[in-house]
């Protein structure tokens, strides 16, 4: 702590919760960290950073926030797209990084405890060893947390096959308004004792309470799998052979889309060649099981649809090694595109049929607005993200026309039965946008949810819906 005459008295009431080692003020060595997150090109400085041991400590912060007034703003690993965990309206950034247990592991109930500090690939890697599998696999999975994931609902290339955070979230402490901590759901897969309270916090960015406990299901993990790579001549037909190997009875885990300028990148940004750069565009497909024999009949009518649509050289990994490297190049993806220049990135969701005319229709508005743009994404969830970049474009006209492309981009999205975010949230970055996806009457129930639940409004404000 620092600068003591010139700090705000409620500091002290900080400093007595947590204690002053785990209150980080501007000037403080970590602050920067916190002012920022993985969304482009912002920064907010909230007026305190606190990081508390457990939830009675939360319990304690949210009463002092809704005395003083005092926005809170829950952060986990600061990964988000959206701008979700910065102080946008000034505050406390409360972080979740020291909750960070791993509480049970229940293998006899396929359950797990843990806190919201615990961070995803941690969590994925403790239950394998046990021979149990947490399917959702962001693409930050080393960097992001539990409690980010339920926040923002995360997905990642698995939710094809093994649906999204959501689909794993079976019961929730949280911490509401007047400090008040909440049990909802907990080790039991059916529970019809009131609403689906857990499930009214997957998603909900923060704005309604802090979670501090959270038990997912888990399943068996599976012993094998196969991995894939198709090349394309043309993007549309990497789009339209998507819905074609769904209707064939294949379920892959994974069915990811890159076009060539995203493997260029991917290149650039590595130093390295990446298998099929020269071409239109690429599908990575995985499947996974328990019978080998299974996944090559898998395999191989997935090879025959491809055929009809002209990619017939693919690439099959056949070790581990090559698996694992295909991975890596395509967890580099968005890190490779947002090296190039300023950019936004948008996390458009069709229906998975729809997904050649909005992957076509993106790059036609691009093109109209002087915009160059990347795609690339979980193509089997009909869920690409659009990076548009700045290149050679004047200042004034990335600040005064994007937002217009993006609107275009994202009423062409919702004309497809689609929405503006499939897995990133709205956030901050967002809010601008949410009457193009959702009607006032929409609108209004969640702004009564949310006013019911916190009706001093300190639970991460100006995010999630307009204001
Ligand atoms: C390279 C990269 C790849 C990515 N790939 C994917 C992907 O494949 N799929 C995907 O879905 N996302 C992806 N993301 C986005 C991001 O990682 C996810 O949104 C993730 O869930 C955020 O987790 P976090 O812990 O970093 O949360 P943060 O960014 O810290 O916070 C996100 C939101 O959660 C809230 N929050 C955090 N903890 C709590 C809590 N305990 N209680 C209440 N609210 C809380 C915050 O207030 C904020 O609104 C990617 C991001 C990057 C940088």
């Amino acid at each position: 702590m620092s600068d003591v005459q010139h700090q705000p008295l409620w500091i002290a009431d900080l400093a007595r919760i947590v204690g002053e080692r785990a209150i980080v003020l501007p000037g403080h060595e970590d602050f920067e960290k916190y002012t920022q997150d993985e969304t482009e090109n912002l920064r907010f400085c909230p007026q305190a950073v606190i990081r508390p041991e457990n939830a009675i400590q939360i319990q304690q912060l949210v009463r002092l926030a809704e005395r003083e007034h005092l926005p809170l703003v829950p952060r986990g690993g600061g990964t988000g797209l959206s701008g979700g965990a910065l102080a946008t309206r000034g505050g406390i950034v409360l972080s979740l990084e020291r909750l960070n247990r791993i509480l049970e592991i229940d293998e006899q109930n396929f359950f797990v405890t843990v806190e919201p500090g615990v961070i995803t690939q941690t969590l994925q890697e403790a239950v394998e060893e046990k021979g149990l599998f947490y399917p959702p696999d962001p693409a930050s999975r080393g960097s992001c947390t539990i409690g980010g994931n339920i926040a923002e609902n995360a997905g990642g290339p698995r939710a094809l096959k093994y649906g999204v955070t959501k689909d794993y979230v079976y019961g929730l402490k949280v911490v509401l308004s007047g400090g008040e901590l909440a049990t909802f759901g907990g080790k039991r897969l059916k529970d019809v004792s009131g609403y689906n309270m857990p499930q009214l916090f997957v998603g909900s960015e923060g704005t309604l309470g802090v979670v501090t406990e959270i038990t997912l299901k888990l399943i068996a993990l599976p012993r094998y799998r196969r991995t894939l790579l198709a090349p394309f001549d043309s993007i549309e037909r990497a789009a339209a052979a998507v819905p074609d190997i769904m209707a064939r009875g294949v379920l892959p885990c994974a069915l990811e889309f890159l076009e060539q300028d995203c493997l260029k990148a991917i290149e650039a940004h590595r130093s390295m060649h990446v298998r099929f750069s020269d071409r239109a565009a690429v599908l990575l497909i995985e499947v996974d099981g328990n019978h080998e024999t299974a996944l090559d009949a898998e395999i191989e009518i997935i090879a025959e649809v491809l055929e009809n649509f002209s990619a017939a050289d693919c690439f099959i990994a056949e070790t581990t090694a090559q698996q694992t490297e295909i991975w890596d190049l395509r967890r580099s993806a968005g890190e490779a595109v947002k090296s190039i220049c300023a950019y936004k990135e948008e996390d458009t969701v069709v229906p998975r049929s729809r997904l050649p005319e909005l992957v076509l229709g993106v790059h036609e508005i691009c093109s109209r607005w002087g915009l160059r743009v990347i795609c690339y994404g979980h193509a089997g969830d009909g869920n690409i993200h659009c990076n548009l970049l700045k290149s050679g474009l004047s200042d004034e006209k990335w600040e005064h026309e994007l937002p217009e492309a993006i609107s275009e981009i994202f009423r062409l999205t919702v004309s497809l039965g689609g929405t503006i975010s499939g897995e990133h949230g709205i956030g901050h970055v967002q809010r601008r946008y949410l009457p193009i996806a959702l009607s006032p009457a929409e609108i209004g129930v969640e702004q009564r949810l949310k006013t019911a639940l916190d009706p001093l409004g300190i639970f991460n404000p100006g995010k999630a819906l307009p204001d």
